[in-house]
């Protein structure tokens, strides 16, 4: 099955809250869209990985993506090193995708996540040298872009996601051991303060504002942009 988007994500519930939006606007247009969890986020506080797998299951679902895989890396040891490049070269050269999502790396808190982007980024380019050592057709996607997570930055793209941003925040509320505090066993974290969600509807209600909209989701895309049709571009 060949994808137009794969985003990967470093934690089962990133790819929902930097680019749910994104991944369900382009699957309501037609475009087949995937998703890659490069940990099943096995070290969360709240969550067995059974739960989690079904969770993620259920949002790829909601925001009708057409694939969802685990590479099944270390949570929270993420690293750019042979093996995980080779696993995400391979899923590369398998799904081929024109468009990857991955996140934006250059100052993110958490490790995994700034990790995730620079792996991604360099396994991009990696899947497309004929002689590197991985199972399948070489194969390069036309353009990697990173989605913002707990980064404040200004995007250089914004994409209008107003049309389908319930979609996006039911897919993330699919995540209930995650975002919710429900049972007194469950620890509390950053991200199941009630808190949390109104951030990223604030910042997606922010980035909607950027274009004119009710809700965008930005991302970022690490090189200068080519444009050969002013006219016809927008
Ligand atoms: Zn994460």
């Amino acid at each position: 099955m060949e994808l137009d988007i794969l985003a990967f994500g470093p934690h089962p519930d990133d790819v929902e809250i930097g680019a749910g939006g994104i991944l369900a606007h382009h699957a309501a247009i037609g475009y087949r869209c995937g998703i890659i969890d490069l940990t099943a986020g096995e070290l969360a506080s709240n969550g067995t990985v059974e739960e989690r797998k079904e969770e993620a299951s259920r949002a790829a679902e909601i925001l009708q993506c057409s694939l969802r895989e685990c590479l099944e890396l270390p949570d929270a040891q993420l690293e750019v090193n042979t093996q995980a490049i080779s696993r995400v070269v391979k899923a590369l050269r398998c799904f081929r995708p024109k468009i990857v999502l991955a996140p934006y790396y250059w100052d993110d808190r958490h490790p995994d996540h700034s990790t995730a982007g620079e792996l991604v980024k360099r396994a991009a380019y990696l899947s497309g040298l004929k002689r590197y050592p991985v199972e399948g057709t070489p194969y390069r996607p036309q353009k990697t872009y990173y989605y913002l997570l707990s980064v404040e930055r200004q995007p250089d793209l914004v994409v209008d996601v107003s049309a389908v941003y319930e979609i996006k925040e039911r897919a993330i509320r699919a995540h209930q051991t995650q975002f919710f505090h429900s049972r007194q066993e469950q620890a509390l974290t950053l991200v199941n303060d009630p808190f949390f969600l109104r951030f990223v509807r604030s910042r997606d209600s922010y980035f909607g504002s950027l274009i004119g909209s009710s809700w965008g989701e930005g991302i970022v895309s690490g090189a200068a942009m080519s444009v050969s049709d002013l006219v016809k571009s927008f």
